[in-house]
């Protein structure tokens, strides 16, 4: 194929500004799916990613288009995610392409993810088409948008497209100016074979399913290539394009984009910003900016019934085998019993697991706070990662600990800044910079704990701003930092499940909120309940539940035998979802008290 006559290009937007709904419109206008075939979001493969409105995986899809100037071109749209847990599968998108369309809702205006993804567009040097969408909506204001695009992302507003995804208004316009503005791909298909891997998912048909962008040379089915991250070297089985449905061809050459399946028994052996090359005649350099993806947020999963341990473990095998960025290890806690300890790049990456956990393996689950992975650094100068409050050294091994640091952007109308600063600076921030924009928005940068975003900051944010705030955030490092282990027991017996790890100045807060909502929680007993929280061996806050004085069944309930034997059955069901501690009974609930703390 004559590169020339190509066109690589992805689109980037902020959640629900229209992204998946412009792509289908696009298919439609191509011809690459029938409306009468088309479901809506036809590049939303996962029933939760459709639910949830996010795009996890990202996909590329062929397009044909005969353009105004009589010429038919190839058009390859490389679908993004469109969270922040995922920016480095995003920046890998976009490498594979040589423009996007930067949509806008103009009802909405520029968010924080539209800008971080403009950023991210910058940076790797693509051609930016800005897209006004949803202009068929009463409150759409085209003309704001377009100055917020000039004001804050330095764009020209004359070069951006009014549309609309939903009545198709603008898709001829868009078409004809990504084959008028994005450039060709570069990169010669005589050279040594290069091609970057943005996408991977495994399939229980044909194994692992490589998305791939040829950078340079040509690549043909049972050709040896090389992965150039692991060394390990394969042979090409399949090779195909999607358009929209896998269809095999024969070789791919540079500047396409494609797939590969090369019997790559692990998901995890063909990561995302590798470099592929020819085994026999391999390209001197990768291609840059290849990272191993780390989890950052960690939590521990316990089944509420015990004897669900063995699916448990099944479920996180085969989900593994879709979802290399998730990481699983055994994990016993004294209060919860056997689990696992999952690692996950985000929040929302935890949410995903654990529901689809629950709904496609039928498990009830409990999960732990979600913790951040601390640095400590010995008196005897050794460094130790750790992701759990119950894994620290002893205290006096301790030299220091260190946090990871977040640098976080926040986008919001001006009238919410007062709210929005006195939360981020509750959470320990440091202000970085404000900057003012037309039409009454700010934005605000802050350097923040990364644990302390990942409570419930964003819930907070939303609401502080009734809805308005966006943010986005990026790692910045480690930073030392007065941490304490506080422990919670009751009548004397830690809760290990229940551990946490606290800044000295939320220490006493912490305690205080911790030991009055399990009192809430912790049902009377027969005797006296005694809630602590305490720093080494220092009580710091103290809750009593008083005892129970008579036999309430009887009390309540008189001679009725046969309410009597129902609260009896209710109350052994409730009991089932109770965990022993020493003579207590403490309700999973408890368990969750640690949510929502900061
Ligand atoms: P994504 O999160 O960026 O993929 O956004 P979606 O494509 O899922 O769209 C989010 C919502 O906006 C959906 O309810 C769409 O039907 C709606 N939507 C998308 N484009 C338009 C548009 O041009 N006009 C109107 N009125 N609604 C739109
Ligand atoms: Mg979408």
């Amino acid at each position: 194929m004559d590169p020339r006559y190509i066109r690589n290009f992805s689109i980037i937007a902020h959640i629900d500004h229209g992204k998946s709904t412009l792509a289908d419109r696009l298919l439609e206008f191509t011809g690459a799916i029938t409306s009468r075939e088309k479901r809506d979001q036809f590049l939303d493969s996962m029933d939760l990613e459709r639910e949830r409105g996010i795009t996890i995986k990202a996909a590329a899809v062929r397009l044909w288009y005969r353009a105004a100037d009589g010429r038919e071109y190839l058009l390859n749209l490389i679908d993004t995610p469109g969270h922040v847990d995922f920016s480095y599968e995003v920046s890998r998108s976009l490498a594979a392409s040589e423009g996007v369309l930067l949509l806008v809702d103009a009802s909405q205006g520029v968010e924080a993810q539209t800008l971080a993804n403009a950023y991210l567009a910058l940076e790797n040097n693509l051609e930016i088409i800005p897209v006004l969408n949803k202009c068929d909506l009463a409150n759409a204001d085209p003309d704001k948008t377009a100055e917020e695009i000039r004001e804050i992302l330095g764009l020209d507003p004359s070069t951006a497209i009014r549309a609309s995804a939903k009545t198709g208004q603008g898709i001829e316009e868009i078409l004809e100016a990504i084959v008028n503005r994005v450039p060709p791909p570069r990169g010669r298909s005589t050279d040594p074979l290069k091609m970057l891997i943005f996408d991977s998912w495994f399939d229980p048909y044909v194994g692992t399913v490589v998305m791939i962008r040829v950078l340079a040379g040509s690549v043909h089915r049972g050709q040896r290539i090389l992965l150039m991250a692991t060394g390990k070297t394969y042979e090409v089985y399949q090779l195909g394009v999607f358009n929209p449905y896998a269809t095999p061809v024969e070789s791919l050459s540079a500047g396409e984009v494609g797939f590969l399946t090369a019997t790559i028994k692990n998901l995890a052996d063909a990561m995302i910003g590798d470099t592929i090359t020819d085994a026999l005649n391999p390209t001197p350099t990768p291609f840059p900016g290849f990272k191993k993806i780390k989890p950052m947020v960690f939590s521990g999963f316990y089944p509420v019934d015990p004897g669900d341990y063995g699916r448990l473990k099944e479920a996180l095998e085969k989900l593994r085998l879709n979802d290399s960025s998730f990481t699983y290890e055994p994990e016993t806690s004294a209060a919860l019993g056997f689990g696992f300890r999952l690692g996950f790049l985000g929040l929302l990456h935890l949410e995903i697991i654990k529901e689809r956990l629950e709904r496609e393996y039928e498990l009830s689950l409990l999960a732990t706070a979600p913790t951040v992975v601390y640095k400590v650094v010995t008196t005897r100068g050794e460094e130790i990662w750790v992701d759990n409050p119950l894994k620290l050294p002893p205290w006096g091994k301790i030299e220091h600990l260190e946090e990871p640091l977040v640098r976080v952007e926040i986008h919001t109308p001006a009238e919410y800044l007062g709210n929005i600063l006195s939360l981020c600076e509750d959470r320990r921030g440091r202000q970085v910079e404000i900057r003012f924009f037309p039409n009454q928005k700010a934005l605000i940068i802050y350097e923040m704990p990364l644990n302390e975003i990942l409570m419930d900051f964003y819930d907070q944010l939303k609401s502080l701003s009734r809805g308005y705030a966006s943010m986005d955030y990026e790692m910045l490092g480690y930073r030392a930092s007065a941490l304490l282990q506080m422990d919670l027991m009751v009548n004397g017996e830690p809760i290990d499940a229940l551990s946490v790890i606290v800044h000295k100045d939320k220490a006493y807060r912490w305690g205080r909120e911790l030991t009055e909502r399990l009192q809430k929680i912790i049902p009377r007993q027969m005797f006296e309940v005694v809630i602590q929280a305490a720093i080494g061996s220092r009580v710091i806050a103290r809750e009593r539940v008083a005892p129970l004085r008579k036999n309430v069944t009887a009390k309540c309930y008189g001679g009725d035998i046969t309410r009597k034997r129902k609260l009896l059955e209710r109350q052994k069901e409730g009991k089932k979802r109770m965990k022993q501690i020493g003579k207590i009974q403490i309700p999973q609930e408890a368990f969750l008290a640690v949510f929502g703390m900061r």
